[in-house]
């Protein structure tokens, strides 16, 4: 007999019909009634036993995270919490559970102690929600650029170009480290190792994006990147993945819509397909907002914060009009911020961020037109303004509450003089960069494209506290665990 998902049963509920079910167990009361969840869908389905006629060695088995399978009819539900119900005339036991030596019970457990057994988290309500809906939003994500006519690209996860300037790398390496081959001049001798040369994981798949872009018109790449920052904060992971859209005779603004067009379509998606998942979530947050004092508890649940996004169009504001906000904000003149606002050209910490988006706006906000001196070398360099002390390039960060910087991008440097001379200042060699410079210098044109942090989107989507609580096995300083 072919087995049934519950998703499908409780959608067609096909009544009077024999069935078989399989899944975990997630309560059994009272030696009859077994709560049956299989991964399908957040809801569990209730098999009824046959006390009766069901051996007490099968029943004394039926243990809280357990495997099973049972078969019955599915009739009408006498019962209250469900419609329909698994009469079981049989019950299978494919794998038993220990209830004295499993490490999950059925009920609340922190994050933390979670995290410690997350390969066993996924069996949770709440992780099983947050799993499902990273599912959906890579699966929007992927809906949104192909039908728009973007071109999903592969680009390297080994590199040798450590140029991009975006972090910290990992090495790799086939060299022994017990004893690394050295040249006369006492460098390590990379000629040696499995490349020829040395490389790195990738921080950012952006520079090979763009080459797709000038012949393509619109890319995007999905892939994982790796930063060796030592960052031990709720948004910072050593291994993540990125959505990197590159898009050919496209500018700032275009660049700035694009994101946030796909921003609201994935959220909305999320809102249309997830909505069993986003109730367990709200109202595990409503949980945990219980344990915050007062003045630290969210104003919104967390469907309510989606439907905000969705809602809204986003602020647009240079960096400019930022710093001039900020300095004369009430934190900043009653000495409240960490790092007081003083003047033009330094990089925002992300409680001034955080004040803008969640105190001043209110409302998700792209910053654009950033200090050259604190943005990468490839950004485009705007035009000398009045009332904007120094160098700008086309930048734009779009910052999320509670996430701070969930996006950022720019539109491309496309003139070759202008990027050779950022180059030089910056100390960035070109014939490391040959291939990124040949684009400029046959066929170029305008163009731009931005990076989103996939598990930032998630966190945003989930309203999970920590990033490392929306990736299954998350990689961070001191842990590479599983
Ligand atoms: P931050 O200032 O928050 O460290 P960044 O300026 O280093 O971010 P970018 O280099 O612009 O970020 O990367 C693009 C996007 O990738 C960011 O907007 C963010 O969503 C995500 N991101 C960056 N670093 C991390 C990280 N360590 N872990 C998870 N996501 C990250
Ligand atoms: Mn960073």
């Amino acid at each position: 007999m072919r087995r049934t998902k519950i998703a499908e049963l409780l959608r067609t509920e096909p009544i009077d019909t024999e069935v078989l079910v399989k899944g975990w167990v997630k309560a059994f009361r009272n030696n009859q009634f077994i709560a049956l969840n299989d991964g399908s869908t957040p809801h569990n389905l209730q098999v009824v036993l046959d006390f009766e006629n069901t051996d007490p060695a099968v029943t004394d088995r039926i243990k809280f995270g357990a495997a099973i399978g049972a078969r019955g009819q599915l009739v009408e539900s006498q019962g209250k919490g469900q419609k329909v119900e698994v009469k079981a005339s049989e019950i299978i036991i494919y794998g038993d559970c220990n209830p004295e030596e499993f490490p999950l019970q059925p009920k609340r457990q922190s994050p933390e102690f979670l995290r410690e057994h997350a390969h066993l988290r996924f069996r949770t309500n709440t992780f099983a929600a947050v799993f499902r809906i990273r599912h959906a939003l890579a699966y929007a994500i992927h809906k949104f650029f192909n039908d728009k006519g973007f071109y999903h690209q592969h680009t390297p996860i080994i590199t040798a170009s450590d140029a991009e300037g975006a972090g910290e790398m990992f090495q790799v390496t086939t060299l022994p480290l017990h004893k690394i081959p050295r040249t006369e001049s006492d460098e390590i001798d990379f000629s040696q190792d499995f490349f020829g040369r040395a490389t790195n994981l990738t921080v950012s798949g952006q520079l090979e994006a763009e080459l797709a872009a000038l012949a393509l018109g619109e890319v995007y790449t999905f892939g994982p990147t790796f930063r060796a920052e030592n960052s031990n904060t709720t948004r910072h992971l050593a291994e993540f993945w990125m959505i990197e859209p590159e898009v050919a005779f496209a500018d700032l603004d275009d660049n700035m819509s694009l994101a946030e067009e796909m921003l609201q379509y994935v959220i909305r998606y999320a809102l249309e397909h997830c909505a069993d998942d986003l109730k367990i979530l709200e109202d595990r947050l409503i949980e945990e907002e219980k344990t915050k004092p007062q003045d630290q508890r969210s104003e919104m649940s967390l469907t309510e914060k989606l439907r905000f996004v969705i809602d809204n169009q986003f602020v647009r504001l240079t960096y400019t009009e930022a710093i001039d906000i900020l300095k004369n904000s009430s934190p900043n003149k009653k000495g409240k911020f960490q790092f007081p606002v003083e003047g033009w050209g330094t990089d925002l910490q992300s409680e001034h961020e955080r004040y803008l988006v969640e105190k001043h706006f209110k409302k998700p906000v792209i910053l654009t037109n950033y200090p050259a001196a604190i943005k990468a070398f490839y950004m485009r360099q705007d035009e000398a303004k009045e009332g904007v002390p120094g160098p700008t390039v086309a930048a734009m960060d779009i910052l999320f509450p509670g996430i701070g910087e969930i996006v950022g991008g720019s539109q491309r440097e496309e003139r070759l003089e202008k990027l050779q001379a950022r180059m030089k200042e910056m100390h960035i060699p070109e014939k490391e960069l040959y291939w990124y410079l040949d684009t400029r210098r046959f066929g170029s044109c305008p163009h731009a494209g931005f990076g989103l942090g996939f598990e930032r989107l998630v966190q945003f989507v989930t309203g999970m506290t920590n990033i490392r609580d929306v990736i299954a096995f998350p990689r961070y300083p001191g842990n590479a665990e599983f």
